[in-house]
């Protein structure tokens, strides 16, 4: 065992055993941004063997209040090629697979090849939606979250559980930059985080099937439950 992992191998829910699981996790993040960062950071820190990161956007200064992984002289560069960098300098025995591409209907599949658990970190619907089909038609779970000022929302979508579809997520109108501040994003990235890791060791979501509402203003979490809608269309072609 490497020191680097001892500590963690002390717990009861790791130890060896878990830790190799970790090693063998194969673990898409969709979004190199404010949830992408702390998500890719906590999974390389503890060891997850192979990280694919895809993202289409550049670096740019308005990033920097949230986007940890960058700094001033990364603006203009690739965030997947500049998350690599900065993960690997933490973490150099880890593999990752830098993709300056944005998430379609087209590709979607591509990029789930090979991959055990998705963890969703980007800002928009169609992107959330493409992924939530893709998931539920291969069965891989999907770590889903989002932030907004104060406020955000982490789940777990899985075939035994609702989707997004069920939740009534659909694609509206794109909305104007929205404001948020580096801590919740790092709160949500880290609650994602967290859950992608209980489950590559075998531990059930705790996420399935419950929304996680967190209110920064009051520092409260809760827990809403939601069900498989009997309507769902993603639910009908792959549940
Ligand atoms: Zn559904």
């Amino acid at each position: 065992m490497e020191s680097r992992y001892a500590r963690q191998a002390l717990m009861d829910e790791i130890g060896p055993g878990g830790q190799k699981k970790l090693k063998d996790a194969r673990v898409l993040v969709v979004g190199a941004g404010g949830l992408g960062c702390p998500v890719l950071t906590y999974l390389a820190c503890a060891g997850v063997g192979f990280l694919r990161i895809a993202d289409d956007d550049v670096i740019s200064e308005s990033n920097l209040n949230r986007q940890f992984l960058y700094g001033p002289d990364c603006i203009g560069n690739q965030k997947a090629l500049m998350a690599k960098e900065s993960l690997i300098r933490q973490n150099p025995d880890i593999k990752i697979d830098a993709l300056f591409e944005r998430v379609s209907e087209e590709n979607a599949q591509r990029m789930l090849e090979g991959i055990h658990m998705v963890v969703d970190c980007v800002d928009n619907a169609k992107t959330r939606l493409i992924m939530n089909s893709a998931c539920m038609k291969k069965g891989i779970p999907l770590v889903e979250g989002g932030v907004e000022g104060f406020y955000g929302f982490a789940t777990v979508v899985k075939r035994n559980c609702a989707c997004l579809e069920c939740m009534g997520y659909r694609e509206g109108e794109a909305k104007a930059p929205m404001g948020v501040i580096g801590v919740t994003a790092g709160i949500i990235g880290m609650i994602q985080a967290n859950e992608c890791i209980r489950m590559i060791l075998g531990l059930e979501s705790a996420l399935c099937g419950k929304i996680l509402q967190y209110d920064g203003h009051h520092a409260t979490t809760r827990n809403v439950d939601v069900k498989i809608d009997p309507n769902c269309g993603v639910h009908k072609r792959f549940g």
